[in-house]
């Protein structure tokens, strides 16, 4: 192709277009983003952006200039509105129409919006954005009390900058224990006590009702079990939705994300999509995925542009992804949905230690808390699909890595 154009200027966005170039791709590249902002991690947003003053500079994927020496065309504040697949354009806002070559859909996702009455008040806030996070940055410093909707990643990330800020702090969470779709319940419980120990209050299996107005603002938060729970803030998190209108307005299909195959292309082979937006088959053969990670979008966007300088390959990448809470820092690799037995290697008083979760003899995914080494030799073994023993697992001498040679 000799024009490539990008919708979503996110992780996955930059990452195409600085893979492109990288990769001696010479042709036009233009990236179209609805946020103001140039490309920035998010991750930082409910971590080191919540801790003080927040640095906006440390956030920046890469500064404007990048992008002009690059050759890349961005386009913040311009959301790309329909796709004419057989003419080969995008349509802007302002009814400008820009042509492709191939056409990469990487637009992320959006909040899911708490369904019940109050919602909408004021001091009901999520954190997705860099608008999103000043804002939860700026009030978190002066509020004594915070309830978070949502026991996910996200949801706790706030709850410990919350606590650490010395507000009171609350976690109501409609399943029986946090994070539990994506992690063991070694790891789940490891972090209830780590918040529990900070004074967080836990409201496991529970749903919220309603969020509770004084003064126009949000005051408190009505359970699915009658209790009040007073709140200067309400942080929600329960979730995202994949931004897929785009593509499904142009008929292509979607499946809880856009549908693409093993080389992440749309039933359009003119049309990719990647990143958090993106279904895309299981290379374990099990059915389709949609992930919200960071190595999820770099690299689903690596594929992409290699396919598109001529070097095609299937995606074959090892998920991974990482939370911190407090002092502890989780980092996960592989998927361990599915899991039916575990091995902890270390300890997990001392709050060093990795659950390593199998399907039977199969290792599905390993877990580690703040033992990084572990993380690293797990990224090996599942990438070449090597099982360590039980008795292997439980011997920290024991080199893992080296099942991976
Ligand atoms: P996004 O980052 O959502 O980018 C998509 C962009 O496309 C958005 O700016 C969107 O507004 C824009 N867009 C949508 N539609 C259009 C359109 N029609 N026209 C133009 N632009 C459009 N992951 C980790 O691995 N580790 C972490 O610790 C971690 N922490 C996180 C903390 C927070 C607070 C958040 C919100 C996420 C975190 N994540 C983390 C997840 C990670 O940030 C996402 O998986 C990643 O950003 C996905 O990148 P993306 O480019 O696919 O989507």
């Amino acid at each position: 192709p000799n024009r490539v154009v990008i919708v979503g200027a996110g992780q996955a966005g930059f990452e195409t277009a600085t893979s492109l170039r990288s990769r001696g791709f010479e042709g036009a590249i233009t990236v179209f983003g609805d946020e103001p902002d140039v490309p920035y991690q998010r991750p930082p947003l409910s971590k080191a952006f919540l801790k003080g003053e927040p640095d906006p500079d440390s956030v920046w994927l890469r500064p404007l200039d990048y992008f002009t020496s690059h050759r890349i065309d961005l386009r913040c504040g311009s959301p790309v509105v329909a796709i004419d697949r057989d003419a080969q354009q995008v349509a802007l806002l302002s009814d400008d129409t820009i042509g492709y070559d191939h056409l990469v859909l990487a637009t992320g996702t959006r909040n899911r919006e708490l369904p019940v009455p109050g919602a909408g008040l004021q001091g009901v806030q999520y954190l997705r954005t860099l608008s999103e996070a000043h804002e939860l940055a700026s009030t978190l410093t002066s509020c004594k009390s915070v309830v978070v909707v949502g026991g996910g990643f996200i949801g706790l990330e706030v709850a410990a900058a919350a606590s650490r800020h010395g507000a009171s702090v609350t976690v109501v969470e409609a399943l029986d224990r946090p994070m539990a779709r994506a992690v063991s319940e070694t790891i789940s419980s490891f972090f209830v006590d780590e918040h529990a120990k900070r004074g967080v209050q836990w409201r496991l299996g529970v749903g919220v009702t309603e969020i509770e107005e004084r003064d126009g603002r949000a005051a408190a938060v009505r359970t699915s079990d009658g209790e009040t729970i007073p709140a200067d803030i309400v942080v929600v998190g329960i979730g995202v939705l994949p931004n897929t209108e785009l593509a499904s307005d142009a008929g292509l299909a979607v499946d809880n994300g856009i549908v693409v195959d093993r080389h992440l292309q749309t039933e359009d082979e003119r049309i990719s999509a990647i990143g958090d937006c993106a279904s895309y088959p299981n290379t374990a053969g099990t059915g389709r995925l949609r992930l919200e990670s960071i190595q999820n979008a770099v690299d689903h966007a690596r594929c992409v542009a290699n396919r598109l300088v001529g070097n095609d390959r299937p995606y074959a990448s090892v998920p991974w992804f990482w939370t911190e809470q407090y002092s502890s820092k989780l980092q996960m690799a592989g998927l361990v949905t599915g899991h039916d037995n575990t091995v902890v290697r270390g300890s997990i008083s001392d709050g060093e230690f990795s659950v390593f979760c199998f399907a039977g003899d199969q290792l599905l995914g390993v877990e580690s808390v703040n033992r990084t080494r572990d993380h690293m030799a797990a990224r090996k073994l599942l990438a070449a699909n090597a099982t360590p023993t039980r008795e292997q697992v439980t011997d920290l001498d024991f080199d893992l890595k080296s099942l991976a040679r």
